[in-house]
């Protein structure tokens, strides 16, 4: 494949707009407006994504709770010390609460809550992050009900490009529950040859040599610059899931100004996968209250 001279920027507030108004459409058919109800720890980041969720749900009139940061009656920011029993506390009340369709728990989490302990003690039914071990099993077996919604994101990108997915090399570089896991699964559903790489990959030196064939590469690896423009493969689809800070910019885990001039579509830090999965968690929701209320 020959180098591309200008590559095509794949815009995620584009690609979200575009959901967005298909389940603009879909929300204005519902009984009755779906609630998320979103818990996370006092930092930045995690305010930053909530205000954009936030923002999200209100243009489509899905109920993230009353405003006031008490979370009998809506969303919650809790300080970096709450105990696990207080976590649990909230969690098994927004479970049993009908009104309440989907819940979210944001990373990053204190040292004293164990991720995997939270989305084990969501309802799967309101698991609107797709990552309950339920959810997980099910997208195994490529039968999810709710899927992993950054996963779902980086389909998405994919798909806008309109590459056909099956025999084509896909590597995805990181294997983490929420990120890398799934989307190696969905990656596999749609028939592409699915490496997964991780940090054994890079200790034995084996990195670049996956990345230079790959036709289209994931990476959520949440190191900055891990993969090298050079390394990409001239034509290749970029999924960059990578958010960090550096030098006091957020950049992503690919280097996006070399690797923009060897592949054919490319995400960029931010604005690429981040504004897509926030809209996969509205749809999400979207999924949870349809299921709950026997419109699915
Ligand atoms: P994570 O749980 O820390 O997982 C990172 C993964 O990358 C691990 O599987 C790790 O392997 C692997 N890894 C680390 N260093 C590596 C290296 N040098 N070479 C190859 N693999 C390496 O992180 P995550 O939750 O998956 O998130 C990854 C990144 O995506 C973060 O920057 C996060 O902020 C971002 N993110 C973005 C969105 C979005 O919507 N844009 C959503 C979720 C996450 P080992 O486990 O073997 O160490």
């Amino acid at each position: 494949m020959r180098a591309m001279a200008e590559s095509r920027i794949l815009q995620g507030r584009t690609i979200a707009s575009k959901i967005e108004a298909g389940l603009q459409a879909e929300i204005a058919r519902l009984p009755a407006a779906p609630q998320l109800r979103v818990l996370y720890f006092d930092s930045p980041a995690s305010r930053v994504y909530w205000h954009a969720q936030q923002a999200a749900a209100a243009r489509l009139g899905i109920r993230t709770g009353a405003p006031g940061n008490d979370w009998k009656t809506g969303s919650i920011e809790l300080p970096w010390d709450t105990p696990w029993t207080q976590v649990e506390r909230i969690l098994q009340a927004w479970n049993a609460d009908n009104s309440v369709h989907g819940i979210f728990v944001h990373q990053p989490m204190p040292p004293q809550i164990d991720a995997q302990q939270v989305s084990a003690s969501i309802d799967p039914r309101k698991d609107v992050e797709g990552i309950h071990p339920e959810n997980s099993a099910r997208r195994f077996f490529a039968r999810a009900r709710i899927g992993s919604c950054t996963a779902l994101a980086v389909m998405e990108l994919i798909e806008s490009t309109g590459i056909a997915l099956e025999g084509k090399e896909a590597v995805v570089v990181g294997h983490s529950d929420i990120v890398g896991r799934p989307v190696s699964m969905l990656l596999l559903d749609k028939l592409a040859t699915t490496t997964v790489c991780h940090v054994g990959t890079d200790r034995a030196g084996q990195l670049e040599a996956h990345v230079r064939r790959a036709d289209v590469l994931v990476v959520a690896a949440g190191r900055p610059h891990l993969i090298k423009g050079e390394w990409v493969k001239p034509g290749s689809i970029v999924i960059d899931v990578g958010i960090n800070v550096k030098d006091g910019h957020v950049v992503g885990d690919v280097e996006f100004e070399s690797a923009k001039k060897r592949a054919a579509a490319i995400t960029p830090v931010p604005g690429g996968v981040g504004p897509v999965t926030v809209m996969m968690v509205m749809k999400n929701t979207v999924e949870a209250f349809k299921q709950q209320t026997g419109r699915a």
